[in-house]
């Protein structure tokens, strides 16, 4: 058998090999999901299934890439490059430009980005008069999301009188007005935003009996990767498209769903046994990304949640040192123990940056890390965010290529009509916006008329009017001739863009100008990129289908080393050496929206189990004793989460002498070093197959339902206390606390102690860490 068939075990090959049928693979973190699909298509291309007709759907662009270069070292380039994968969201738009005259769009239609979409609705709840604290927009917009996610369209949404009560009762009686008028709009502006792009792709296979079989007929094997948070709309296109074949292999893992907020269901996870007759269901049970320690705490965190599958995770990696949590006094104290630890560990154990990751809860909370890592210049890189494309300079050149390639792209057009200024005011534009909506057209095709119109606009601007419409014009002449960096490099000239910049001569206005140079490289990129592909070209269009999607995740913009910072929810699927997760306090982790109801609250703890299993050798967590929220200084808690961890697998470490702390401190951690030895920068040898002891205690583990023994290197034990009944003692974690009663002997002794924190707790003496007062 193939060589790489060998790099898996025994549960991972049985999934690799099933080659046809329906089947799901349910598995906790890091127990190799992932490596079973890459390894599945690369099997199944070795067996002669055409590249062409592999479909494979996973959570980012970037994991899509390297999956795409796994499978073309094992079965070679020229083949991978044939496959289809990507994001649900890139691949369907694809395949709708090939589709869109069915459902009335040009094959160059635009896609809307969130901020497209946002301006959008403000702009028609400006023009309906309506209360913009009422209807605010970003609320509005979810719920139409949420709506089309669900394919509640506009006259589903009409006849649903539910709904609209709903909405009524929330006092936005209109939102169905403002959905219907927000879907014109698009229409009119050819633009889909994100959620069409799957609502449409919906709508076209359940329309087009012939477009579905052509497709269903195309994809004879479909891989979905991340399934658990596949939203309806998702389900119903993977639904669609395998019902031919019943090649579809699902993989996901219940305690990582994390984007019901965005409408995943983890239902599709739960019900894919009775949606397809005969499933395959395969369980892998080894993790092979983290040390014990990360992996058994996780574990006993996820076990809180009361709404989950039963699953074993365990690991043959090695112990590794313990979660350290470290409390700080306030963000920039945050910051600077992060940014020392990371330079720290770099040094000791001879790490890159790449190797660390700070995740958070809010991106808000990025400002404190940055800085403390720009204080140390310790190179770094923000993911997610404000992403690079959504700057504003980026935005406006992005602006004028999407206009030339779809004139009626009316986002783009209100951002660069007056930009830079050519004194086209406020007013004449909310007189073209009324003409347009009045004829229901294009503000673009209003310009175009404008003779004809007979509209309320002074000669003088009439003319900048034809002027800008002259320039757009000829741009559009040279699109069809030239490549996608040509004709930008012409845009960015001939409009005035740069020499407005440069009049600007601050910091600011110098890093934008270096972001458009930037932006072209990465434009030259690419066309140089697609130049290599058969029938691409690198034109106008390419590029800007390209742009549309990306997300931050997936544009490495540089070769330098960095630490990465992103929210855990963008951690989804990745892997670090060392994870340090901050801000773990109540009302920010979890959140304090959460915190009110059981499901959201289990929704919470899977995003903790997700921020923890990234880590590879170290997790460290922290929180602060203030921290300013709303403008206000509050005093924050610890999380929840903390405690939730069995205290065997935590380290409360005492802070640096540079750091100010109130007493928090066990002296006991100085005499317990870190075990180097975990942390060498050498992966850990994976692929050993468990020695059957092992084994053996896994299966007694999993009968007897006990959790797996700390098999930690010796560590020097403090002798357990002598304590009694009526005395008083001090808990790093739970403040003080009077001794009702002591039970047991020897290693099994155990107090229960009544805390001012926290009430009355059984503690295990020799794990508690217990001073006498
Ligand atoms: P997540 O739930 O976080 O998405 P996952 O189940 O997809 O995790 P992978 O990312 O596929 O897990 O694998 C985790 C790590 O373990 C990766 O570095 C992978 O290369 C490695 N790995 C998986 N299986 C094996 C194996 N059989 N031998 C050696 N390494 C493995
Ligand atoms: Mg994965």
């Amino acid at each position: 058998m193939q060589d790489f068939i060998a790099q898996l075990n025994d549960a991972q090959r049985e999934a690799v090999l099933q080659k046809d049928g329906p089947m799901i693979v349910i598995a906790g973190a890091g127990s190799g999901k992932t490596r079973v699909l890459t390894y599945r298509i690369a099997y199944l291309m070795s067996q002669g299934v055409d590249a062409f007709t592999i479909l494979s759907l996973t959570f980012t662009n970037k994991a899509a890439r390297e999956m795409k270069s796994r499978i073309a070292e094992i079965v070679g380039n020229s083949e991978a490059k044939n496959l289809w994968m990507g994001t649900f969201h890139s691949v369907f738009a694809r395949i709708l430009r090939a589709e869109s005259d069915k459902l009335g769009y040009p094959s160059n239609f635009s896609i809307y980005d969130a901020q497209d979409s946002q301006r959008l609705i403000r702009g028609i709840i400006k023009d309906f008069n309506l209360d913009k604290d009422v209807y605010k927009y970003k609320q509005v917009l979810s719920r139409i999301s949420s709506y089309k996610n669900s394919l509640i369209t506009v006259k589903a949404y009409k006849r649903d009188l539910e709904l609209q009560e709903a909405d009524a009762m929330a006092k936005r009686p209109r939102l169905g007005e403002i959905y219907e008028e927000y879907v014109e709009r698009c229409f009119k502006a050819d633009a889909m935003d994100f959620d069409d792009l799957l609502l449409r792709t919906n709508e076209l296979l359940a329309r087009y009996p012939e477009v579905l079989a052509k497709y269903q007929n195309r994809f004879k094997y479909i891989m979905v990767d991340e399934y658990q948070d596949t939203n309806h709309s998702q389900y119903l296109i993977v639904k669609a498209l395998s019902d031919r074949f019943q090649n579809i292999c699902v993989v996901g893992d219940d305690a990582q769903s994390i984007y019901a907020f965005r409408g995943a269901n983890i239902n599709n996870i739960l019900n894919f046994q009775k949606d397809y007759s005969d499933v395959k269901t395969f369980r892998l049970e080894q993790n092979y990304r983290s040390t014990k320690n990360i992996v058994e705490a996780a574990n006993s965190v996820i076990e809180k949640n009361k709404t989950r599958l039963e699953k074993v995770v365990w690991t043959a990696n090695d112990q590794g040192p313990r979660i350290r949590v470290n409390r700080l006094i306030n963000d920039a104290e945050e910051g600077r123990f992060v940014a020392s630890s990371i330079f720290e560990n770099r040094m000791e154990n001879q790490m890159r940056n790449s190797d660390f990751a700070i995740l958070y809860r809010t991106n808000a909370q990025s400002r404190a890390m940055e800085d403390a890592l720009r204080k140390k210049d310790i190179p770094y890189r923000i993911y997610g965010g404000l992403s690079f494309y959504q700057r504003k300079e980026i935005k406006d050149v992005l602006s004028y290529l999407r206009l030339i390639a779809n004139p009626k792209d009316e986002e783009a057009l209100i951002r660069i009509i007056n930009f830079p200024a050519r004194g086209i005011g406020q007013t004449t534009m909310d007189k073209l916006n009324l003409a347009a909506n009045h004829y229901k057209r294009s503000m673009f095709e209003i310009i175009e008329h404008l003779e004809k119109l007979n509209l309320d606009i002074n000669k003088g601007i009439q003319t900048k009017l034809k002027n800008f419409n002259n320039m757009i014009k000829s741009f559009r002449v040279m699109a069809e001739k030239k490549d996608a960096f040509d004709l930008a490099e012409i845009v960015v000239k001939k409009t005035g863009l740069i020499q407005e910049m440069k009049k600007d001569g601050t910091p600011e206005g110098i890093a934008r100008i270096e972001n458009i140079e930037e932006l072209l490289n990465g434009i030259q990129d690419f066309v140089e990129g697609q130049k290599e592909i058969a029938d691409a070209t690198g034109s106008l269009s390419e590029f800007l289908e390209d742009v549309a999607l990306a997300t931050d995740l997936d544009k490495e913009t540089d070769e330098v080393d960095r630490v990465a910072l992103m929210t855990i929810h963008l951690a989804k699927g990745l892997e670090f050496p060392f994870v340090y997760v901050v801000g773990m306090e109540e009302d920010l982790f979890p959140s304090a929206m959460s915190v009110n109801s059981r499901s959201e609250l289990e929704e919470e703890r899977r995003l903790f189990y997700v921020a923890l299993t990234r880590a590879e050798k170290q997790a460290y967590l922290t929180y602060v004793i203030s921290r300013y929220r709303w403008g206000k200084l509050i005093d924050a808690e610890p999380s929840r989460f903390i405690e939730e961890i069995d205290e065997q697998y935590l380290d409360f470490m005492v802070p640096k002498d540079d750091y100010q702390f109130r007493s928090f401190v066990n002296p006991d951690i100085f005499d317990d070093e870190i075990d180097k030895s975990n942390l060498r920068t050498t992966k850990p040898k994976k692929g050993t197959p468990p020695s059957k002891t092992e084994e053996e205690e896994k299966r007694i583990r999993r009968l007897r339902k006990v959790k797996p023994q700390d098999n930690s290197p010796a560590k020097p034990r403090k002798p357990i206390p002598q304590l009694d009944a009526g005395q008083w003692v001090e808990h790093q974690r739970f403040g003080k606390g009077k001794v009702l009663e002591v039970k047991g002997v020897g290693q099994d002794k155990k107090a229960n102690i009544d805390f001012q924190i926290g009430g009355v707790k059984s503690l295990l003496l020799k794990f508690a860490k217990l001073k006498l007062i």
